[in-house]
This record gives C-alpha cells, structure tokens and sequence, in this order.
C-alpha cells in the first residue's frame, strides 16, 4: 500500500513504499553519504567517530544508524570507533544497546511473549473443548 508522507530528512511530501521515510532525493543523498563513510573508514581504519563525521560531512547521529543498519561494519581494525549504549552508555560498536542491555530487553520481551503465548493457548484449548463438547445438531 502507498502512502503519502513527509520526508524525515527535508520535509517533502512524497509517495512511501512501505517504511521508508526519506524522500527519493535523500535516500541517494544518504546513500552518497554511507559511501563516503564506508570509504573513508576503509582508508582510515584508525579515525575517530568525530573525525569521520568532520570528513565525510555526515552527522555522527547518522553514521551510527548506518553502524545499527548493519551497513558500516566496525572490526578490530577500527579500534577507535564506537558509540553508546542508548540503555546504560556503554561503549559500543554495534547495534542500540549493549550485549547485556541487549539480554535483559530480550528476557524482558520473550517474558511478555511467554504470557501472550500461556494466554493463546489458554483460549485455543477453551474454543477446542468447546468444539469437542458442543452438541451436534
Ligand atoms: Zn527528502
Ligand atoms: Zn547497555
């Protein structure tokens, strides 16, 4: 289904496709902007978050969602890259939050699933006796 919204980068009224939030101009903006980093980073495997940014001229805020996207890859040999935990403020290299962020909010979710679940089938056994039991006519 397509929609009408507005560009979360530079306001304009364009046609999504699913979840995207960018207009077609800034999705190749930004994606100018990933290339940038990635190859600067490649270059300069030492840089810093700040120096990268200053560089290439993208935002730090940004090359660490291009980092959660999984599209810039930080390995050992860019050791002085990474950002915080958005939970505790940890140092990180990847994803929102840090591994043992990371496990609490995923024991936290698989809690509330477990219930869901314990509740579904709560319901399913109650329509499945109510099949058995039900007379026929
Ligand atoms: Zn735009
Ligand atoms: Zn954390």
């Amino acid at each position: 289904m397509n929609r009408i919204g507005n560009c979360s980068r530079c306001g304009k009224v364009f046609v999504r496709y699913r979840q995207q939030s960018l207009c077609p101009a800034c999705t190749e903006k930004r994606e100018q902007d990933f290339m940038r980093c990635r190859d600067y980073l490649r270059d300069n495997p030492e840089t810093r978050m700040k120096e990268l940014s200053e560089a290439t001229g993208v935002s730090v805020r940004e090359i660490i969602q291009f980092i959660i996207e999984g599209r810039l890859v930080l390995t050992k040999d860019n050791p002085n890259m990474f950002y915080h935990c958005e939970s505790c403020g940890k140092r990180i290299r990847s994803g929102r939050l840090c591994s043992q962020c990371e496990k609490r909010l995923t024991d936290e979710v698989e809690k509330v699933v477990q219930k869901k679940h314990d509740r579904d089938s709560l319901h399913s056994n109650v329509r499945h006796k109510y099949r058995i039991y039900k007379p026929k006519n």
